[in-house]
């Protein structure tokens, strides 16, 4: 939007990529959109300090000062639980509030969703904290549901994501970080892929980059990233829905998936990518 509008836009980064939660795969294509969009991404910089008197005059980072008229700051959240700070009802992941299956907090008459509460992770087991929107609505309507006499689960979370950058669409879901795998007891295996969107003689395709992880031991998926500028992101529900059957990367591959010339490749990019996958692990 501020490129759209002719400023002059630069974006401080401090870990070593962009969109961190999605993985190298798709910063690796989203960092060079950026640039070629007139965005100057300063990757591995930290800003120190906002500087100026009244209003904004620039910012400062390790080594240099860019002179700026507004700063848009996007540093994370945290679950805001002051409503029952007072309270002995116990905090979880994340510092939110910790629910069981049913949204049901320590105290058994007193039940929370979405962004102040724990959820269920689709691959790990454990508790987690991801504020995202459908989680929340879902809780809500489960724990409508449970509180009028008709108990419903509020369902697990995958992290299942997608955002746009420019032309690019990127999706993530489940466990796409190593170091995240490994310490939910996984040994990770990742392929990434590079495949047409559409059939290569059907006009619109892209490449479209899909990123699988694995476990080694039982080939169980434990996650994906998607990048590509035609219609990739939508392709990650098929992940999400894989993740939730607890399918293997074997399974995910003979997934009867849509081909047609205007949509598709006969083989998906993501049957490709488990094709890959299982490959290496085999
Ligand atoms: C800019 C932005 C973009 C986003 N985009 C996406 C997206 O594309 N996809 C996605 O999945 N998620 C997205 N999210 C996250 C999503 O909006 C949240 O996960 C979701 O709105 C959480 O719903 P909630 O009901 O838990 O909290 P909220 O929507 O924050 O609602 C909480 C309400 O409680 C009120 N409140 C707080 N304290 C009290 C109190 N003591 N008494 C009474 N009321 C109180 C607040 O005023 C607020 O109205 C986005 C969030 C932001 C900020």
């Amino acid at each position: 939007a501020l490129r759209g509008r002719g400023l002059d836009v630069h974006l401080f980064q401090r870990s070593g990529h962009v969109l961190q939660p999605f993985g190298e795969a798709v910063a690796d294509r989203v960092e060079p959109e950026l640039t070629a969009q007139g965005v100057t991404v300063h990757t591995a910089t930290p800003v120190e300090a906002l500087c100026g008197d009244d209003r904004i005059e620039a910012i400062s980072y390790d080594g240099g000062r860019q002179p700026v008229d507004l700063a848009v700051v996007g540093v994370g959240i945290t679950p805001n639980t002051g409503v029952v700070a007072d309270t002995d009802i116990e905090l979880g992941a994340g510092g939110a509030i910790a629910t069981d299956k049913f949204g049901q907090t320590s105290r058994p008459d007193v039940y929370a969703a979405g962004d102040c509460a724990t959820a269920h992770h689709t691959v790990t087991g454990e508790d987690t904290w991801m504020p995202l929107g459908l989680t929340a609505n879902r809780g809500g309507r489960a724990i409508g549901s449970t509180v009028a006499g008709n108990p419903e689960p509020v369902g697990d979370i995958a992290g299942t994501a997608v955002v746009k950058a420019f032309d690019l669409e990127c999706g993530r879901v489940g466990l796409i970080d190593d170091e995240a795998a490994r310490e939910a007891g996984f040994e990770p295996v990742r392929k990434t892929i590079t495949a047409e969107s559409r059939s290569g003689y059907y006009p619109g395709g892209a490449e479209t980059d899909v990123t699988l992880v694995a476990d080694r031991e039982t080939g169980r998926l434990l996650g994906g990233a998607i990048v590509g500028a035609d219609r990739a992101a939508v392709r990650i529900n098929t992940l999400a829905t894989a993740l939730n059957e607890e399918m293997g990367v074997a399974e995910v591959e003979r997934l009867d998936l849509a081909y047609a010339p205007p949509f598709s490749p006969v083989w998906d990019p993501i049957l490709v990518a488990a094709k890959v996958l299982r490959g290496s692990i085999q």
